[in-house]
């Protein structure tokens, strides 16, 4: 049986848009998704591969999606190592699973082996899309302390989770720029911050003050960033006190 040595969920997602994707180039084929993951993440309705390859082609169409691609073959070998599920909302986990010799080819990531995305169900398709793309962006960008929490406190937590790259304000840019590429311009969600109608020109120092000041929040909860952030911080603190504990019970006393 597949152990998990640990998974670390990552974060909500934004958006809510809408329209068309536009024709793009023929399909790819990505390797299919490794059963063993399925065994790790959390619970969900695993997309089938031919799901999951639209989403991915759809997402390849695009000049930013096709970069986070990229990072992700190179941090994670291939994509066997990604699971894609439906749930009720958008997050994703970075997990260690045992990697059995000439099967999935490791990737560079210190971050663990594989990926496990959860995306909401919701149409149009677009959104699936910006999602897939919001969390590959956290998956393949965020440094190990920044995800784990080893920072000093809960503002630093809170602060390198917003602003740092593969940060919630880089995941949301990145989601913004792959909708801007397949629509042609900015939906009403990423508009505001949208200064150009060039895709490259998204004003992230904004997206920043709106995290802080609850004008942007995590559309599922209502929760603003830096209050979903902290709670997540005294859990992942709670879980390591509890794991510290167990270890050596007469820690502390
Ligand atoms: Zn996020």
């Amino acid at each position: 049986m597949v152990r998990v040595l640990w998974a670390i969920v990552l974060a909500c997602c934004l958006g809510i848009g809408a329209s068309q994707l536009r024709a793009g180039e023929p399909n790819t084929s990505f390797d299919r998704g490794s059963r063993e993951l399925g065994a790790v993440c959390d619970p969900g309705a695993t997309l089938s591969d031919d799901e999951r390859g639209i989403l991915l082609n759809k997402l390849r169409i695009s000049t930013s999606g096709r970069a986070v691609l990229d990072d992700f073959v190179r941090q994670y070998g291939s994509f066997t190592n990604l699971l894609v599920q439906w749930d009720t909302v958008s997050y994703s986990q970075v997990v260690s699973v045992p990697q059995q010799p000439g099967r999935s080819p490791a990737g560079e990531s210190l971050l663990g082996n594989g990926v496990c995305v959860h995306l909401t169900r919701k149409l149009p398709e677009i959104e699936h899309v910006a999602d897939l793309a919001h969390e590959l962006t956290h998956a393949t960008r965020l440094s190990f302390k920044v995800l784990h929490g080893e920072v000093a406190d809960v503002a630093e937590f809170v602060r390198a989770r917003l602003t740092a790259r593969g940060g919630e304000a880089d995941a949301f840019s990145v989601e913004c720029k792959v909708k801007h590429e397949l629509l042609g311009r900015w939906d009403e969600f990423c508009s505001p911050y949208g200064t150009l109608s060039a895709a490259d020109s998204f004003d992230t120092v904004q997206v920043i003050k709106d995290f802080y000041n609850g004008r942007l929040s995590a559309s599922l909860t209502g929760e603003t960033y830096p209050v979903m952030l902290a709670r997540q911080y005294k859990a992942m603190l709670a879980k390591r006190a509890r794991v510290q504990y167990a270890t050596n019970p007469y820690a502390g006393k």
